[in-house]
């Protein structure tokens, strides 16, 4: 079986910035806050992993840079067997992100239209742009509310939208990060069982979704890894953590 992810000594530290004080005494020292530190994982194909901690443990972090956002200190990332330093564009080629976060849609636009715009981005156009459009609503289940205004959406049709979004490029690996924060529970019940039936095994796809909340790391994943301080504390089949 292919690896999807694999990562060695994956570390990361962004720079500090500094205080008048440390300006004074120490003008060229430069100050790093460890963000990941060593960490070594394996995702095998068609798993639906889970990547659980605290706020701060590092989870943006690691998604980042598994989807070319953001470039690792030192160690390796392997995204469907491409490097994410050196073979960036395939590695992009291969992920789908789906991230939580409203204020990077239109809101005046439409549904359709921003996945539209975004479908540009990804180098889709003319017909077979208009054809994945077409595919990933109906995989959303977004087709009949496609020409309403974004900022008309409910919480959870945003997430749809989201999730459409990610899924543009028909991406083999998908990254989540808190899927159904803000929406209520009944909601956020019936979104997981979606992505979990729909997008993901339905597809054969292979997730890794970060998330602070156990409860739906249980609901959705075959593995969790719990991340602390940006290091690894255990990982494996969920049966088993
Ligand atoms: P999580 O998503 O698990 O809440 P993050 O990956 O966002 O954790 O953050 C891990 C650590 O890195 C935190 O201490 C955070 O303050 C720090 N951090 C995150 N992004 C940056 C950044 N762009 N610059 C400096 N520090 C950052
Ligand atoms: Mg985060």
């Amino acid at each position: 079986m292919m690896h999807s992810i694999e990562l060695i000594n994956l570390t990361k530290n962004y720079p500090k910035l500094k205080g008048y004080k440390d300006l004074l005494l120490h003008p060229f020292k430069k100050q790093y806050l460890p963000a990941l530190q060593d960490v070594n994982l394996t995702i095998e194909e068609g798993s639906f992993y889970g990547l659980l901690g605290p706020n701060g443990a590092g989870k943006s972090t690691l998604i980042k840079i598994l989807s070319t956002l953001v470039l690792p200190t030192s160690g390796r990332a392997l995204v469907n067997g491409f490097d994410v330093i050196q073979q960036q564009k395939q590695v992009r080629r291969s992920i789908g992100l789906v991230v939580n976060d409203e204020r990077s849609f239109y809101w005046r636009l439409t549904g359709r239209q921003n996945l539209s715009f975004f479908a540009h981005l990804n180098n889709l156009s003319g017909a077979e742009k208009d054809k994945r459009i077409h595919e990933v609503l109906h995989i959303t289940e977004m087709e009949k509310d496609a020409d309403r205004m974004f900022s008309d959406y409910s919480t959870g049709m945003k997430q749809r939208i989201a999730i459409a979004r990610g899924l543009l490029c028909d991406p083999s690996i998908i990254f989540l990060a808190e899927p159904t924060r803000s929406l209520d529970p009944l909601s956020a019940k019936h979104l997981r069982k979606f992505i979990k039936d729909e997008i993901i095994y339905r597809h054969n796809r292979t997730a890794f979704v970060a998330t602070n909340n156990l409860h739906e790391a249980e609901d959705l994943c075959t593995h969790i890894a719990i991340i602390q301080n940006g290091a690894i504390k255990s990982c494996g089949p969920i049966e088993k953590i």
